[in-house]
Formats: structure tokens, sequence, C-alpha cells
């Protein structure tokens, strides 16, 4: 029995896909995305990593290259996780925050905080703080998961390229005015985030050229791509 289980783990390791990595071509070079797992996710771009929300829960990032720039989200323990961070921070990782994670986290190396619908630029590239909040869903007690102003949404500007990561969001009207985005991470789980139909309507007024669904949890993808194909050309990316 053991030494089936033994094989049956080999195997399982065997099948199991590397780490998604897929390649963004722009202006001033590749842009490498690599998905972590659920809404942990980083970028390489001329020798530098740019982490976004890491969480020790879905990967050891002891095992992940260090960061050179941290993007946080918000303060919820999926996207602000002291272990991740503290695995990935050398003396010169700068962190872009929203202000309500300095209640739970004081970064020890330099850091600057953006509220929603702001910029800033870090080497070439800008980054811009997008609202992300909850409309439909709320706690027991009548307030949202994610209140509206606390966390950001950010979109990444290289070259001419634009990605946008969503946060914690449902398909709120600010994503009508996004302007061109060529990639979007957009949630879909319930109750924190969207529903598979919400998520539809999310991609039909960004209108990315390429979609990476995450945040997912336990969701039907199939029906998250099935939703999707009706109302976008958008590429679909499950990683
Ligand atoms: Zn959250
Ligand atoms: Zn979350």
């Amino acid at each position: 029995m053991k030494r089936i289980s033994i094989v049956f783990s080999v195997l399982l390791f065997l099948l199991t896909p590397a780490k998604a990595q897929d390649k963004l071509a722009t202006s001033t070079g590749d842009v490498l995305i690599r998905f972590v797992g659920h809404a942990s996710l980083y970028l390489e771009h001329k020798g530098r990593v740019i982490h976004i929300d890491p969480w020790s829960r879905v990967a050891n990032y002891d095992t992940l290259p260090d960061a050179d720039l941290i993007l946080l989200t918000h303060q919820h323990r999926d996207h602000l996780d002291t272990i991740a961070l503290n695995a990935i921070t050398k003396s010169e990782t700068y962190m872009i925050m929203a202000p309500v994670c300095l209640e739970h986290f004081k970064p020890a190396t330099p850091f600057e905080l953006i509220s929603n619908n702001q910029k800033t630029r870090w080497h070439d590239i800008e980054i811009e703080s997008v609202a992300a909040y909850n409309i439909a869903h709320m706690r027991p007690n009548g307030q949202p998961y994610h209140p509206k102003g606390e966390g950001n949404g950010y979109i990444i500007n290289i070259g001419e390229k634009r990605i946008y990561v969503a946060g914690d969001t449902e398909n709120i009207p600010e994503m009508e005015k996004l302007g061109k985005i060529d990639i979007a991470f957009l949630p879909v789980n319930l109750p924190f985030t969207m529903s598979p139909e919400m998520l539809a309507d999310a991609v039909r007024k960004v209108k990315p050229a390429i979609v990476y669904p995450y945040h997912y949890g336990q969701t039907n993808l199939e029906e998250v791509q099935r939703l999707i194909k009706e109302v976008s050309q958008a590429e679909i990316r499950i990683r």
C-alpha cells in the first residue's frame, strides 16, 4: 500500500505542470509573467523582479527570486503576508502599497503609500493605482468585504503595454475608464470578489486582450471561460 502511494506521489509530481511563465513583448523588452497562485504573481523585466501580493500559503517564497519592487493591493492576509514579504525583501527592495497596509506592516526598506487614482514611477515603469471594492457582497454586519477607497488595483505600464492587476474587487463602473489594457488579472470567488457572471461583466468593461481569472479558489473555471467567451474575444489564460 505504501509503495503504491509513493508511486502515486511521484506520478503526481511528474504530471504537475511547472509554474506558469508567460512572455509579453514590450517596446522596452520582454516581461515574464509568473503566476504563483491565488492572488500572487511576479513580473520580470530587464533583470528586475516585481512581486505582487506574495502569499506564503501558495509558494515557498524562499525559493523564489528576491523582489526589487513589491506591490500590495490591500491588507488582507492573502495579500499582505509577512512570511512571504520577509523571504523576498532585500536591502534595496522598494514597496508600493495602499495606506491601509501600513496599519498591519511597517516595511524595513523604503516604501511609498498610494491611494486610488494616483500615479508613481519606479525606474522606467509607471504604476497607476485604481479603485477596488465591493458593491454587492457584504459581510454579515453589512460592511463590504472591501470598502471603496481602501484597497488598490494597479495598472503597471511597461513600455507601451498596460498590465492591470485588479486586486479584490467587483465589476465596478471605474473598470470602463481604465483605457487600453493588454493584460488583466481579475478575481473570481465568492463571497469576497466576483461571481463568474460578474467576472464576465468585468471583462466586458475592461476589454483586455488577455485575461487571467485569478483568486479563483473553488470557482467553476469552465463556467468562467464559457461566460467570458459570450461577451469577449479576449484570450483566456487559466494558470
Ligand atoms: Zn481581500
Ligand atoms: Zn483576497
